[in-house]
């Protein structure tokens, strides 16, 4: 960094060069780090999962929360080195709750020079005058919001939707999944919507929460609350997140493995008959790889 100044002295100029501090460095250090580490991730989640593709426009929907503003940067980023050519569109829902800053985004996505598109549906209203008071408005709120957005993503010519779900979240449906609704069930990285029109993708599937949250601070996004429509915090998800923060201070291998868990599944040492054929199986049957048993696990080969 240098300053040019002039010595009334000398009357001549004179160069400062200033050093940023070992504090700043570090900062500098730690923010390349993290910003490397989530693009390495969410390239990693693309490639695995085959997400997006050369020639895709990619519609990727802003809430003005932390995890949606990393995912279109680190989209951003990524495309400047992508060998493939793909499009992005921001694409905002204002559901008219009361007091959002509706100027917010579109000034955020005109300053990074991002083609945006804002929906305005009145989405809260409906949920007011539907849900009686006190009940959760959370489930028909997100059907109305997913309707509109594969409405839009159709009018906008988009070949992908992009989510700003992240690992946390997963971890959290699967436990939701498996306590409350009795099933082994996740939240897909890709799946095609529930009317069979679009691929939606979740690019931050490798990211932690906490390195996104760190990300929306040291980048400064203008954040938007997200409780401005008065409905309760999802109970049963926070008290998963309690339950995934405890497992990770108790051993944080337990949160890598049970992550791990979803890509590595064993139909045969389940008991869904739908995905492996109990009633079938005789001795002799070729099993693929892990799938036979040896019949006496020991302790540490689970
Ligand atoms: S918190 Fe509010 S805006 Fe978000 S899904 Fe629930 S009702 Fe809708």
């Amino acid at each position: 960094m240098s300053l040019l100044t002039e010595n009334p002295a000398e009357t001549s100029i004179q160069t400062i060069t200033i050093f940023p501090s070992k504090a700043e460095q570090k900062e500098v250090f730690e923010f390349n780090k993290l910003e490397k580490r989530l693009t390495k991730q969410v390239g990693q989640a693309i490639a695995d999962f085959n997400m997006i593709e050369d020639g895709d426009k990619v519609m990727v929907c802003v809430s003005g929360g932390k995890d949606s503003y990393g995912l279109l940067d680190i989209l951003l980023l990524l495309r400047q080195r992508a060998p493939i050519n793909f499009d992005i569109i921001a694409v905002n829902l204002d559901q008219k709750q009361p007091g959002f800053p509706e100027e917010v985004l579109p000034n955020y996505l005109r300053s990074i020079n991002v083609p945006f598109h804002i929906e305005e549906q009145d989405t809260y209203s409906i949920v007011k005058r539907v849900i009686p008071e006190g009940k959760t408005t959370c489930s028909l709120c997100s059907r109305l919001r997913r309707g509109i957005l594969y409405r839009v993503a159709s009018e906008l010519g988009a070949t992908k939707v992009a989510l700003g779900h992240h690992k946390d979240d997963i971890l959290q449906t699967l436990l939701l999944n498996l306590f409350y609704g009795g099933r082994i069930k996740g939240m897909p990285p890709k799946l095609v919507s529930d009317n069979g029109e679009h691929t939606v993708i979740r690019p931050l599937a490798y990211c932690r929460e906490r390195d996104l949250a760190r990300y929306a601070e040291e980048k400064n996004f203008p954040i938007i609350p997200c409780n401005l429509c008065g409905s309760q915090e999802n109970l049963k998800r926070k008290e998963m997140a309690a339950l995934l923060k405890q497992w990770e201070k108790h051993n944080p291998r337990w949160i890598a493995n049970l992550f791990t868990s979803l890509s590595t599944v064993v139909p045969s040492h389940l008991m869904d008959r739908k995905l492996f054929p109990f009633e079938t199986i005789r001795p002799g049957a070729v099993l693929e790889d892990g799938a036979g048993d040896k019949a006496f696990d020991s302790d540490d080969e689970c």
